[in-house]
């Protein structure tokens, strides 16, 4: 497959112009290293996925960003599931972050919220309200838990902060988007609530919203999952 694509965009370009196109636009190809400055791509997810397995890279690309993130000091709990080593503390300084109160995430999902704030979440603010979402409010990311709160089985994406669960928006003028109010329906909340679920299913691994379970009425779930294939994803 890739080696298709390679062939045929060289046979039809020539290689210069290929290279050209190729520097242009590096989020058509599987083989461009990831930018957080980038649009996004058929391949930023695995890209994204990937940073897992390279903490000095992940923490280079949030500073090359500007987005304010600092690394947060490792989390170790006597339940050995849970806990992290690469935290990142989302938007601690000054930088180009939305305001999240304080967050700590594993870098990966720092990094994929950073693009979705850019690419998606600003462009469907200005789409629907014409103005700019300020802050984003939440209910964390770390949480030493199994999935659904149970006593058995594996352990939520949440136990080793590759989680975040959002609960809505608060724009400019003042206006508050709380998912939990404004998904159900058809009004311009609920169609820009949609908008943005839709846009991070190209970046996270799982994207849960309201549409998946009662449990999720009230936030969206995004989550980097590890050791899923590449192009694993799930979007509900
Ligand atoms: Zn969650």
């Amino acid at each position: 497959m890739l080696v298709l694509l390679l062939v045929s965009g060289v046979l039809y370009l020539g290689w210069d112009r290929f290279r050209a196109f190729e520097a242009e636009h590096p989020e058509y190809f599987p083989w461009t290293p990831l930018s957080l400055g980038d649009p996004v791509g058929a391949f930023t997810d695995d890209k994204l996925a990937a940073l897992a397995d390279d903490a000095p890279h992940c923490r280079s690309l949030l500073a090359k960003a500007r987005t304010g993130d600092r690394p947060a000091p490792p989390r170790r709990l006597s339940e050995p599931a849970c806990g992290y080593e690469d935290g990142i503390e989302i938007g601690s300084a000054e930088g180009t972050r939305l305001a999240y109160g304080r967050l700590v995430t594993s870098c990966p999902v720092a990094a994929a919220l950073a693009l979705w704030e850019r690419e998606t979440l600003q462009p469907a603010a200005q789409k629907h309200f014409g103005e700019r979402v300020v802050a984003i409010d939440h209910f964390g990311s770390f949480s030493c838990r199994r999935l659904y709160g149970r006593d058995e089985g594996p352990f939520s994406e949440h136990a080793t902060a590759d989680a975040v669960d959002i609960a809505g928006f608060r724009m400019e003028s003042g206006a508050t988007i709380p998912i939990v109010r404004d998904w159900p329906g058809d009004g311009r909340e609920a169609r820009f609530l949609r908008e943005v679920r839709d846009g991070a299913c190209d970046l996270f691994r799982t994207v849960l919203s309201p549409d998946y379970n009662e449990a999720h009425a009230d936030h969206f779930h995004f989550d980097m999952a590890a050791g899923r294939p590449a192009g694993w994803s799930m979007c509900r």
